[in-house]
């Protein structure tokens, strides 16, 4: 690897949320970056400086780097193989059946990877995975490299957030590097030079406790926040306040109060499916008490949604048949438009099963929502998501919610009806302006 050490050539393999990010953010620190996809539209984009899902930042550092010559973009892993010093992994490991991860893309993105690995280089797996999978994942490349054990591999998992994910690229909290070689440390050290002269803390690891940290990182704040709902049921049954109990736990320093809102649970493409492949790894393994408690845990959020529903039924008199429902959020949170497990569209086709007209709209999640549930009705602005309708339901937390002016609202629905499940509206407002407001976990 030469004098590679100082300015290594980097590749990312895989452009998703992930990689697209990483791509951006390390050519921004001055790398030269090969981003690789082998989807032909994603590159496209990319390459014309468009971003193809909604990052907040993204896209003008994107095209700020696509200028300046440090970030190109191909589909062929012949030219990453030649041109990569340091080649990024973050193809993505969905939910497979049953609950376990599925690392089909990343054991393809290896295998068509490795043929073209010629010269000593450094695999980096960014990608989330249950532990033992970086391992085999040498094992593989290395058999099918010609650089053979001139291959090295470390796990480098990413903590980033969506709707954050350029300053959390750029000024993690800490970085941690799962490596079997001082070679692979340092080289890492040399890739993150930047942040880590900022001070950002690295953590030089095994690659099993690395492929970990990542994985029980997720499974804490999934924890935090299924603990924060089990206790807005215990609220909702004794007639206490959530948000007060919350506010109240949050400030004692050994809890903290992030990761405490109560509400209709976690979604999207991380959490969930990272805290049921962890459990199922638990299990396999024989750690029955990891597994149980991430059973509970997914449980106790997937409940929610449940409970949503129950109160949306009580809230329209009984029944959903025929009721008009404005459904405000379709994002699985604010700051993006990733819909992947949305507890908010999951509870749409909920009401819509049940005989419900769903209305929604979202500041920018509708076209990924409509193209998974086209027979939901998408609608431009939150007035005519509401016309008529017989209860609204604040079910992604965007700042522009915060906004709407309750009495204005009040003059297109046809019911007065707020269910808050995010719990974080002004409901004394709402109130004031006629509507009868119920939140999930407060009386
Ligand atoms: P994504 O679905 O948005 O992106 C995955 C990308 O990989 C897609 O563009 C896909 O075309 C590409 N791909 C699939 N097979 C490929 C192959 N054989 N060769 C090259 N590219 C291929 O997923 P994502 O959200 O970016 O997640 C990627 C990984 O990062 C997952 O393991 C995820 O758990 C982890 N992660 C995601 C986030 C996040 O906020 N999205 C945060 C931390 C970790």
């Amino acid at each position: 690897m030469g004098d590679a050490v100082t300015l290594p050539r980097l590749t990312v393999i895989g452009t998703g949320y992930l990689g697209l990010t990483h791509a951006v953010c390390m050519a921004d620190l001055g790398h030269e970056v090969l981003a690789m996809d082998v989807d032909e539209r994603k590159i496209a984009m990319a390459a014309g400086g468009e971003t193809p899902f909604f990052e907040p930042g993204l896209a003008p550092l994107l095209r700020k780097n696509v200028e300046a010559g440090r970030l190109r973009f191909t589909t062929s892993f012949a030219e990453a193989g030649a041109f990569g010093e340091v080649h990024f992994l973050c193809v993505g490991t969905p939910q497979a059946d049953g609950g376990t991860a599925d690392l089909s893309y990343l054991h393809a993105a290896a295998d068509a990877l490795a043929p073209h690995l010629a010269a000593p280089c450094l695999i980096v797996g960014k990608s989330t995975v249950p532990v033992g999978t970086a391992r085999a994942v040498l094992s593989r490349i290395r058999a099918a490299a010609p650089a053979g054990s001139g291959v090295d591999l470390a796990w480098n998992p990413e903590f980033l957030r969506e709707g954050y994910a350029v300053q959390d690229s750029l000024a993690p909290d800490r970085v941690v590097f799962g490596v079997t070689s001082e070679t692979a440390a340092c080289l890492l050290r040399a890739v993150y030079a930047k942040p880590l002269a900022a001070g950002i803390p690295a953590l030089v690891m095994d690659l099993e406790t690395a492929e970990l940290v990542k994985v029980s990182a997720n499974a804490f704040l999934a924890t935090k926040i299924s603990f924060i709902n089990a206790m807005a049921e215990m609220c909702e049954a004794v007639g206490a306040d959530v948000i007060r109990l919350a506010e109240a736990l949050g400030h004692d320093e050994r809890i903290g109060r992030r990761f405490l809102n109560p509400g209709l649970g976690f979604g999207g493409g991380c959490l969930p499916k990272d805290i049921r492949a962890f459990r199922v790894s638990a299990a396999s393994l024989g750690v029955t008490s990891v597994a149980n408690l991430l059973g509970q845990v997914d449980a106790i959020n997937m409940n929610r949604r449940a409970r949503a529903a129950v109160m949306t039924r009580e809230a329209v008199g009984g029944s959903l048949a025929g009721k008009r429902i404005a459904v405000l959020g379709v994002a699985f949170k604010p700051n993006t438009d990733d819909i992947r497990d949305s507890p908010s569209l999951d509870l749409c086709a909920r009401l819509a099963a049940e005989g419900a007209e769903v209305s929604v709209h979202d500041p920018v999640a509708m076209p990924n929502a409509a193209r998974s549930r086209p027979d939901l009705r998408y609608t431009a602005s939150v007035f005519e998501a509401a016309e008529r309708a017989d209860a609204v339901l604040h079910l992604t937390e965007w700042a522009d919610y915060r906004a709407i002016d309750p009495a204005a609202l009040a003059t297109v629905v046809a019911r007065r009806t707020l269910i808050d499940a995010r719990c974080a509206l002004d409901v004394d407002l709402w109130r004031a302006a006629g509507w009868s407001v119920r939140v999930l976990g407060r009386p």
